[in-house]
């Protein structure tokens, strides 16, 4: 019954009220207010009504005595007051309106300036263009408020949409730098064929060959590419099953022992090592250190791969004796297009996308990479992926 009541009352209410809120919207939409002008209203309807408890019980007392006894009367509905008494009521009201302007005009003052991030963030907002992502950025200087923290909070922000951006439009100019090369060379084999090849089939095989060559280190470029843009795009789709890493390893040393010569390579662990992941990413993984292995050492250098069983972590080793890395190779390695500069110098082949690639992959299958290497010594990668829980 007392529910009902409650349930009735509070239809009722939702009927009257909620119109007339609907309507108040709608009409205080039409006007512009400044959040000063709000909080300095709102402290004014603050101290009316303040004023309000203060004065009425003093007029209410003043009405209600009888001060015949004082020389001016003044007869009011039935309430006597003196003249002195009502122009001091009428005097302190004025002053008190005064007060009460003067507060709002201060105050309003007040919070603009505490406001003036907001406005600088509305301004800087309206700026901003991928052209001046970094230009300048929110003031925060001065006593801290909620208002500096969350200037100091978009700031962080546009700092790294800056980053991002400037390391999309890094990968854009290196991707197409890394590309233009390539493209020169067979434009520059393809006038040669035009030239001389037609009579000289000597000069035909060299440019026939040379553009195999490049379209194939092409098309290599750009399905890294797509790897990656596929990675940030947060499309690349990984099939993770169960299988026996130490098969992979197995498949990928006998395939670098059919094509490798002048390199000792040696299989010095194969354990069996169930592994939960995406085979054809994992085998590109490891076919990356093993290709560095090979195009990083010299005739007569030793390749050692192994595969343990650590507890049920998975372990693969590309252990080589090759040109090593220096300390400042090793802290850029993993940074896409990066090349150290004795790899360079020597001509090489790559596009430095190799172990950016095989990070994410190992990454995705939360695993580590560990290096040791030595300039002019030789390099280790030791490749961990964890045990899967629960098996
Ligand atoms: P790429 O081999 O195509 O240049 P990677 O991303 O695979 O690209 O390797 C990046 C750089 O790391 C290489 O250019 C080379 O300087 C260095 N590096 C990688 N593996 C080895 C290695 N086994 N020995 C020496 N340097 C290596």
């Amino acid at each position: 019954m007392k529910d009902k009541l409650i349930e009735w009352i509070r239809q009722k209410l939702i009927k009257i009220v909620l119109p007339f809120r609907k309507r108040r919207m709608v009409l205080l939409s039409k006007f512009h207010f400044s959040m000063g002008f709000r909080i300095s209203f709102h402290y004014l309807l603050l101290m009316i009504t303040a004023g309000l408890i203060v004065f009425l019980p003093v007029l209410w007392l003043v009405y209600h005595t009888d001060l015949a006894d004082q020389e001016l009367v003044f007869r009011f509905n039935e309430a006597v007051m003196s003249i002195y008494v009502r122009n001091a009521l009428w005097g302190s009201c004025v002053v008190y309106l005064i007060i009460c302007f003067l507060v709002i005009k201060s105050g309003e003052r007040g919070v603009v300036r505490l406001f003036e991030p907001l406005r600088s963030m509305s301004a800087a907002a309206d700026n901003l263009t991928v052209n001046n992502l970094n230009s300048d950025r929110l003031s925060v200087e001065g006593t801290k408020n909620e208002l500096k923290d969350l200037a100091g909070t978009i700031n962080k922000m546009l700092d790294r949409i800056e980053i991002s951006y400037e390391s999309q439009k890094q990968f854009v100019s290196d991707a197409s730098h890394e590309l233009r090369t390539p493209i020169a060379v067979i434009q520059g084999y393809a006038n040669l064929l035009d030239r001389w090849g037609k009579e000289d089939t000597e000069v035909m095989e060299e440019a026939i060959e040379a553009i195999k060559n490049e379209s194939k280190s092409m098309q290599e470029l750009v399905e890294k590419l797509l790897f990656l843009s596929r990675h940030d795009k947060k499309t690349l789709k990984l099939k993770k099953e169960l299988f026996n890493m130490k098969e992979i390893v197995e498949d990928l040393a006998r395939e670098m022992h059919l094509v490798i010569e002048k390199r000792i390579i040696t299989i010095a662990m194969l354990q069996d090592v169930t592994v939960y992941g995406d085979k054809q990413a994992l085998k590109q993984a490891v076919r990356v250190f093993l290709d560095n292995a090979v195009k990083y050492t010299e005739a007569g250098d030793s390749i050692r791969i192994s595969c343990q069983n650590d507890n049920g972590d998975c372990i693969v080793t590309i252990e080589d004796t090759g040109i090593g890395m220096t300390k400042k190779d090793l802290e850029h390695i993993f940074e896409r297009f990066y090349r150290s500069e004795h790899v360079r110098n020597a001509n090489i082949n790559g596009h430095g996308l190799g172990l950016s690639i095989a990070r994410l992959i190992i990454l995705s299958h939360t695993g580590r990479i560990k290096i040791r290497s030595q300039y002019t010594r030789g390099s280790s990668f030791i490749i961990t992926i964890p045990k899967r829980l629960g098996l």
